[in-house]
């Protein structure tokens, strides 16, 4: 098994749409960047490839690359996902957590968990998304932006022994 750390922040700016897990959050700022932002999927993309011992997210979806302008990180994660894959790894789980002092983001938990779990082809049980607020403290507690961490869990994908489409016949 194999486990991996992602850690990811954007700026907040009026005239922005806010995407969190491919799902876009009405809210009278959004996030910053140079593609969409979505900065629980930038935090996930890192803990796959901490976990695979890929690098990160810079070294493969570089911010100077123009085609990258404006591009849906889901379609960097379906990338991911496929080099995971790849690689002979599975998803076993996955945790996040998104560090925002507005708007309230529970309503969308359902929606962001089904969509990452759909890109990563595991159930939805699999992928679990919370967030916190900072009591107003820090850069997210001030509304500067928002943050997300996420932690994965791989599992080499070695068909087991004793599963019978492994038994000699
Ligand atoms: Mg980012």
């Amino acid at each position: 098994m194999r486990i991996g750390l992602g850690y990811d922040v954007h700026r907040l700016k009026v005239g922005y749409p806010l995407i969190l897990a491919g799902v876009k959050i009405p809210f009278a700022q959004g996030l910053v960047g140079h593609s969409d932002a979505d900065v629980l999927t930038h935090a996930l993309l890192d803990a796959l490839l901490g976990a695979l011992g890929e690098g990160d997210i810079g070294k493969h979806f570089p911010d100077t690359d123009p085609s990258l302008k404006g591009v849906s990180s889901l379609v960097l994660l379906k990338e991911v996902v496929k080099l995971v894959s790849r690689k002979g790894y599975v998803v076993i789980n996955i945790d996040t957590v998104i560090i925002a002092q507005a708007p309230p983001l529970s309503p969308y938990y359902g929606a962001m968990q089904n969509k990452l779990a759909s890109l990563l082809g595991i159930d939805a049980s699999r992928v679990n998304i919370k967030a916190t607020t900072t009591e107003g403290l820090d850069f997210t507690g001030r509304g500067e932006g928002i943050a997300a961490q996420a932690v994965v869990l791989l599992r080499k994908n070695t068909p087991r022994p004793d599963t019978p489409q492994n038994e000699k016949k």
